[in-house]
């Protein structure tokens, strides 16, 4: 039986729902949940919500008493004071997260960027502790890093540290959601990539993709729709998912050549392209980066994608519960 004491609770906030887990010291899951969430009311409302949830959660499990929860949002955090800065994609602007969360529910709160939550996870599920540089990005709608240097999560002077969907890829392209141009995030966040999509068909270069939309508008065009239509042979897709594991190598290039990890880990819903994206992003990588970075970075797609998110939420607090 463990003790509650060492327990801690897990979650990650998404676009449309909350994983919760009440998870051991060991990274171990005992008991998970996810509820829905919906971000079209204040952030008061919202947070209320979202400690509602908790609530319910630990009342239904049999673990009544934990000793913090971390949790991990998108958007620029200040986790000293457990404020959301800002938040282009929930459109959140100094929320104070935190302060929200503790009047509702009374127990020690953790608040990070969830990308920076799922690095620490990937450094303790996927690599085991066993490098001193990892870094992780999550290739979802948007696209964030985050970066263990010297075995410690890292934050930067404002704890904003780790944007590395934000890297510039074209300092005229497109503009970000963020108010600059030419972001990773725009060109391979699944955003840009169904844009891509919807473009070629628009123009009929992409006939297997057309034939497993149908005339149905309703089908939704999503990376997996894009992965499946290159595998069965359709021309445009296999260029759109070559040039994105082009752009995908010119940040790990980037990445590379700045910290020199031995891990770079990546999840998210477009990862799921498995080699369709990694095959061209590793050969741009070895194209660009320095040849002894490169050929030291071990460049992984996540054997934990569902729970590097809540599992790191949940360590992470744990693992700077001293502060709190
Ligand atoms: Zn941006």
């Amino acid at each position: 039986m463990k003790r509650n004491e060492d327990l801690i609770v897990g979650i990650d906030c998404g676009g449309t729902n909350m994983k919760m887990a009440v998870i051991a010291s060991t990274g171990e899951i005992l008991s998970a949940k996810i509820a829905p969430i919906r971000y079209d009311q204040s952030p008061e409302k919202v947070i209320q919500k979202m400690a509602q949830n908790l609530k319910d959660f630990l009342k239904g499990s049999k673990f009544k008493k934990v000793r913090g929860v971390g949790i991990g949002i998108a958007g620029d955090t200040d986790q000293t004071q457990g404020i959301i800065r800002f938040s282009p994609n929930l459109n959140w602007k100094n929320v104070p997260f935190q302060r929200i969360f503790s009047h509702w529910i009374e127990i020690p709160v953790l608040v990070d960027n969830d990308a920076n939550c799922a690095a620490w996870g990937a450094y303790i599920l996927d690599a085991k502790k066993d490098c001193r540089n990892l870094i992780c990005l999550t290739l979802g709608t948007g696209i964030g890093g985050g970066l263990i240097l010297n075995s410690k999560l890292y934050r930067g002077a404002t704890g904003s540290a780790g944007e590395i969907g934000h890297m510039t890829i074209q300092y005229q392209g497109h503009p970000c959601a963020c108010g600059s141009f030419g972001c990773a995030e725009s060109f391979i966040g699944s955003g840009g990539l169904i844009r891509s999509a919807e473009e070629g068909l628009k123009k009929g270069l992409a006939p297997v993709l057309q034939k497993l939309v149908g005339r149905s508008p309703k089908t939704t065009i999503e990376p997996k729709l894009l992965s499946l239509a290159a595998e069965k042979g359709d021309p445009y897709c296999q260029q759109l998912w070559k040039d994105a594991g082009e752009q995908l190598g010119v940040v790990l290039a980037n990445c590379v050549n700045i910290f020199n990890p031995e891990r770079i880990v990546l999840c998210g819903g477009v990862s799921k392209a498995g080699n369709l994206i990694l095959e061209p992003a590793l050969h741009t990588l070895g194209r660009r980066a320095f040849a002894i970075p490169a050929q030291t970075v071990k460049v992984t797609i996540s054997q934990y994608d569902e729970k590097l998110g809540v599992v790191g939420a949940g360590l992470l607090f744990l693992e700077e519960s001293h502060h709190y």
